[in-house]
């Protein structure tokens, strides 16, 4: 059994002070008592919460999802607990049907042997997507939506980014939401008008993938998905807060509207947590500079941000308070995905984080297991 003495803990609601927490594997209690023959950290003034969670993230440290092998999975994992991440949805890219499989079976089948942070599952992030929103996804494998493509690994995915008006994409987001309500259909790389996607969220697309990039924007005549988006309080989005891909000033705006379904997310790519220079995401060339990636074109490729500069930029731009910022990246997406993680409830994993008031991250634990320090 450990305890952490001297934090500052952040909870959903609050940030206790004069409080330690116990855990073993498992979250014990939050105590003013310091029992006897136990393993004590001081936090030396410190900030705890629960470890932080990435509903999406394609890569870190030179590896990505779409390489398709263990040890690629596992540099992501341990890579991500320098950013505080504690557990991840391995995202995948639009590419060949063979390629999307073989990530996917990589997935299934050694997500519960990374060291670091834990696989929850998969978000799939194409093929289904719209021609006319790729972004840096590449455009030749994108496909009409068909469960063929992943019915053999349906239990592993989580979440499917999914473009809601294209061909099929009807039948195919009830299928899913009929026979797998656990997954999260969420609208993206898509050019749905306002109606379009306001029609969507009645077949069961609940949730928004990186809200303002690659969908329709707001316009005072021609509303889009995002004035659908920002509109509808049960729709949750995800944002990345990088200051690139979106003006910074637009943080509060977004969480005065969406609140407790608003997620941040980091996107990154394989140059993640590591130097710039060149890259390939999907098989294309990526420059990384000045903290921002793109494809040779111009066109923003995912991000090499880290969650918690996500949690910095936000903080810096916003007057949010501490627990309702630590929330977006720990019990909202936790509740969003229907798990008993993200909180530092008694009997939930202990997965925690500490950290300064920079949001540099001092210490990682993994199910009580001291990760980094
Ligand atoms: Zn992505």
């Amino acid at each position: 059994m450990k305890i952490v003495i001297n934090a500052k803990i952040v909870t959903d609601k609050e940030v206790l002070v004069g409080y330690s927490i116990i855990f073993n594997h498992k979250i014990i209690s939050i105590t003013k008592e310091i029992p006897k023959d136990i393993e004590i950290i001081d936090a030396k003034g410190a900030y705890l919460s629960a470890g932080f969670i990435d509903i999406h993230i394609h890569g870190s440290s030179g590896a990505d999802v779409m390489d398709a092998t263990p040890s690629s999975l596992d540099t992501i994992s341990k890579s991500l607990l320098q950013t505080g991440t504690t557990s991840f949805l391995a995202t995948t890219m639009t590419m060949s049907t063979k390629d999307i499989q073989n990530a996917l079976l990589n997935i299934k089948n050694y997500k519960d042997e990374v060291s670091g942070a834990k696989i929850l599952g998969v978000h799939l992030e194409g093929p289904f997507i719209n021609r006319t929103k790729h972004g840096a996804q590449d455009a030749k494998y994108i496909q009409e939506p068909n469960f063929e493509l992943i019915k053999d690994y349906i239990d592993i995915i989580k979440l499917i980014t999914i473009a809601p008006e294209v061909t099929n994409a009807k039948e195919f987001i009830e299928y899913i939401y009929k026979n797998y309500p656990n997954i999260i259909l969420s609208l993206g790389h898509s050019s749905a008008n306002y109606k379009e996607a306001k029609k969507s969220f009645k077949w069961g697309i609940s949730h928004a993938t990186h809200l303002f990039n690659a969908m329709n924007p707001l316009h005072h005549r021609e509303v889009g998905a995002v004035g659908a988006i920002l509109e509808d309080e049960d729709i949750s989005c995800e944002i990345i807060a990088d200051n690139i891909h979106l003006h910074p000033s637009l943080y509060s705006l977004i969480y005065k509207l969406k609140k407790d379904n608003l997620l941040l997310i980091t996107d990154a790519i394989r140059a993640g947590c590591i130097k710039e220079g060149i890259y390939s995401l999907s098989g294309q060339k990526v420059i990384v500079e000045s903290g921002k990636a793109t494809l040779e074109n111009g066109t923003l490729a995912g991000s090499v941000l880290k969650l918690n500069s996500a949690l910095k930029n936000f903080c810096n731009n916003s007057n949010i308070k501490l627990p309702q910022l630590i929330a977006m990246v720990t019990s909202i997406p936790a509740k969003k995905l229907g798990l008993d993680i993200g909180e530092l409830k008694v009997g939930f994993p202990a997965d925690i984080v500490l950290f300064d008031n920079e949001f540099n991250i001092l210490k990682v634990f993994i199910d009580g297991e001291l990760k980094i320090s």
